[in-house]
């Protein structure tokens, strides 16, 4: 299978050296909306989808708070949508959709795919349409679900995955697409694993945030940190996962590449190598 990483939105929050580690004080940090672009034999697969068309179109769509804090370029041409012509593809290529979660910044391109099944967690669904709370209002938009997206819904699985439970198959009987419950930022926050060439990719959303966090002793610059923290729905189960991906990449690098889905740098090493 060949796959494509995109990145689908940037989000330019203060400070470059604060968020990113690097930088100046007083710039704008980069942060990526990092997606998978699957080319299965019966279509394409998209895992997360950035922000949409109808975003950059009307950014209050994703409320006026989240905008003034992450300060999103807004530029069209990075919407997932707007990058497949250039692959060869079009929009009714994309079958299916993987999301890792439904927060606004990898939920607000589903509406660009109104005909796609929409893979999430039941419980992260029920969680993104429920709205409970400031953060459930803040972070799941209805903008996004308006449309009556086609959601296909799934439960945790019964497979152990280098470690980690509850893992199962996307489609039945394709042992190359693995769904990998990844709990705590938000409760049905689930990994998405490629096989491609041998090697597994895992889309591990926003388990985590920094690519330090992921290294053995782990990083992360500090306001970096609270965004994650200000994020979590339960930090115990999102510090517990986030540990043991630090885990998996120590001693399994080899064999899996694990990014998350805000970070430049591994967004840079995937693209630079295509
Ligand atoms: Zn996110």
């Amino acid at each position: 299978m060949k796959v494509h990483h995109l990145n689908t939105a940037t989000l330019c929050p203060l400070s470059a050296r604060l968020v990113n580690g690097e930088g100046s004080l007083f710039g704008r940090a980069r942060l990526v909306c990092h997606v998978l672009l699957v080319e299965r034999p019966n279509g394409l697969l998209l895992v997360d989808t950035g922000i949409g068309q109808d975003d950059v179109a009307d950014p209050a769509r994703l409320g006026p708070a989240w905008v003034r804090q992450v300060a999103p370029r807004l530029d069209m041409q990075e919407t997932a949508l707007a990058q497949l012509p250039a692959l060869g593809f079009a929009p009714a290529d994309v079958r299916d959709i993987a999301v890792t979660h439904l927060d606004l910044d990898h939920a607000g391109g589903i509406a660009d795919f109104p005909d796609a099944r929409i893979h999430v967690r039941a419980e992260e669904r029920d969680a993104a349409l429920s709205r409970v709370g400031t953060q459930g209002q803040r972070r799941y938009r209805p903008g996004h679900f308006a449309h009556g997206p086609r959601f296909a819904t799934f439960e945790p699985g019964g497979e152990r995955w280098f470690g980690f439970d509850g893992v199962r198959q996307l489609f039945p009987g394709d042992p190359d697409v693995l769904l990998v419950p990844l709990p705590g930022h938000t409760m049905g926050h689930t990994g998405v694993a490629v096989r491609t060439g041998g090697r597994w990719l895992l889309h591990a959303g926003d388990a985590y945030f920094h690519h330090g966090q992921v290294r053995t002793p782990p990083h992360a610059p500090w306001v970096l940190r609270i965004f994650q923290r200000r994020a979590d729905t339960h930090r115990e189960l999102r510090e517990a996962n986030q540990e043991r991906l630090r885990v998996l990449a120590a001693e399994h690098g080899s064999e899996v590449s694990i990014f998350c889905a805000h970070d430049p740098v591994e967004l840079d090493a995937f693209t630079a190598r295509a």
